[in-house]
């Protein structure tokens, strides 16, 4: 299966020297990569999107964003629609964050009507799912992803489902430089690919990539995402460090 390595860039990036720097920092990095399997991705502000998708447009690296609202057009003061976000060059909308269902409430169900909308609208959604520290050493692991798979995929049909992409990412990963053992990861892939051939064919949830998030960073790639076979990264902090960024999709890339 081929390969994602999506960047989280989160509030970052303020000014637009800022940002013009990491564009270009990112494209002279670029080229002394070649990615023979792997999508690479850059999540940044909504305000820089349509920039990035200009610089980025007929190279390697597609765009998306880090939240969209799940209504299409309308008196929502303050929200962009995914329809919006496709129209401006985006391809990819991420749902269900940790840090949106932390500071702003987002539950398995709103991550849902997000992910259906984002299908609709033509944008593949990353649905983050993960257990905290709490639920971990309480053994709820297995409980707490099950339900998030199945209230956040509720009502998507076989024939949307091979653009989901699914990002594990375990809370107490998330911005603490604390990874998990590749065993771990290993066994809530093979958790998550069960609850996806339940609810799709197996076939259809062989096709559906998983991906690792928390603290990854180039020399931890190996162990999170490589050993444990998962199908990609979803990175944070990393990412706002092009160099970094792309030794972790070349590592991944030629695994
Ligand atoms: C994230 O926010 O999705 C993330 C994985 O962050 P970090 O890599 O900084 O832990």
């Amino acid at each position: 299966m081929e390969k994602y390595i999506i960047g989280n860039l989160k509030m970052n990036l303020l000014t637009q020297a800022e940002r013009n720097h990491y564009l270009a920092s990112f494209s002279s990095e670029l080229k002394k990569s070649k990615f023979s399997n792997s999508r690479v991705v850059l999540c940044p502000p909504m305000v820089h999107m349509e920039k990035f998708a200009g610089v980025f447009r007929g190279s390697e690296v597609q765009v998306g964003v880090q939240n969209v609202y799940f209504e299409e057009r309308g008196s929502f003061t303050g929200e962009v629609s995914p329809l919006m976000v496709k129209n401006f060059g985006g391809e990819y909308a991420i749902a269900g964050h940790s840090e949106r269902r932390r500071y702003f409430g987002e539950t398995n169900e709103v991550a849902n009507e997000k992910i259906k909308i984002a299908l609709k609208s033509g944008l593949r959604p990353v649905y983050c799912i993960g257990e905290t520290e709490d639920e971990r050493r309480k053994d709820l692991t297995f409980e707490v992803i099950s339900r998030q798979i199945e209230e956040g995929l509720l009502g998507i049909a076989n024939t949307q489902a091979d653009r989901l992409i699914i990002a594990y990412e375990p809370i107490w990963a998330v911005g603490t430089d604390v990874v998990p053992e590749s065993n771990e990861v290993m066994e809530v892939r093979i958790l998550i690919r069960k609850i996806l051939s339940e609810l799709y064919s197996p076939e259809l949830a062989e096709r559906i990539p998983i991906l690792y998030g928390g603290s990854v960073k180039a020399k931890s790639a190996a162990q999170v995402c490589v050993d444990p076979g998962m199908d990609g990264v979803l990175v944070g902090r990393e990412s706002l460090i092009p160099m970094e960024f792309l030794k972790i999709a070349n590592i991944i890339d030629k695994s």
